[in-house]
């Protein structure tokens, strides 16, 4: 079903002002206000308006802009588009992740609840908005194929769906990311890639009843060369990928 498409504008969110770089030089009539210690960029992309804001990094500031998003600019649609680490088995880098669902792996309030249960919502789990993440993934297929990626288009790059999970830690090293995949796999969660944002938007649209749609590119393998292979991925690969998928996003929306 096609949701209510009200002249609201739609948020797209970054963690990183690397992932964000691309997406203001493509914006027309930009404006910029500061609120909640955070700049926002409103203005024209193809034809939508839009804003661009950035999540910052962590769940809890992930959910102060997705607040102020909707409290404060009225936006009825957020996408995201950032980096993430790649967990699931074939989740390379230079892949792309676009999420069918978000789980906290660093909630525990066992034994008062199952362990990652989100307290007083009776879920564990937070789907995102299917017809926005068709697009993406359509986006994201059309952007990976296209050769307007240039020097950064990896060869062999996949779009993958599934589950995302969010948490307050960089997770960078081999150990430690086998055991967090265990550990959800034993819970039943069947994890594609890790970030440190995605589940807070998720819980705040929840709340607020706002389809969002997210998109990771891995930019590492949450292993032990994660601390060189992010910084390096971040400056020169985030930027285009997002530019590239955020365009053909906008584009198919227009066509709908
Ligand atoms: N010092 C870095 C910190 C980045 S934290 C900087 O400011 O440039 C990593 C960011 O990328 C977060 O926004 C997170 O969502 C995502 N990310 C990429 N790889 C990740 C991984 N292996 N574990 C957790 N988050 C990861």
């Amino acid at each position: 079903m096609i949701p209510d498409f009200a002249p609201s504008p739609i948020a797209i969110l970054s963690a990183l002002p690397q992932e964000q770089r691309g997406l203001i030089e493509l914006l027309h009539m930009p404006r910029k206000v500061n609120h909640a210690n955070r700049d926002f960029w409103l203005g024209d992309l193809h034809g939508q308006p839009v804003v661009l804001a950035l999540s910052k990094i962590g769940k809890v500031a992930a959910a102060t802009t997705t607040t102020a998003l909707i409290e404060r600019f009225g936006v009825r649609r957020i996408v995201f588009t950032g980096v993430a680490g790649g967990l699931g088995a074939g989740v390379e880098v230079g892949d792309v992740v676009v999420a069918t669902d978000f789980v906290q792996h660093d909630l525990d309030a066992s034994p008062l609840y199952p362990r990652y249960e989100l307290p007083l919502y009776g879920r564990t789990r937070i789907a995102c908005d299917i017809f926005l993440s068709d697009l993406l993934f359509e986006a994201s297929c059309a952007a990976l194929a296209s050769e307007s990626l240039g020097i950064h288009r990896f060869c062999n790059a996949r779009v993958h769906r599934g589950l995302i999970a969010s948490g307050d830690r960089f997770v960078c090293g081999a150990e430690e990311s086998r055991r967090l995949l265990g550990l959800m796999a034993q819970a039943g969660h069947d994890v594609q890639a890790v970030e440190m944002e995605g589940a807070a938007v998720a819980q705040v649209c929840l709340d607020y009843g706002v389809p969002f749609a997210v998109m990771r590119t891995i930019s590492d393998r949450a292993d032990d060369s994660a601390p060189f292979d992010f910084p390096s991925f971040v400056e020169k690969v985030a930027s285009p990928y997002a530019q590239n998928i955020i365009e053909a996003f906008l584009n198919l929306l227009s066509k709908k």
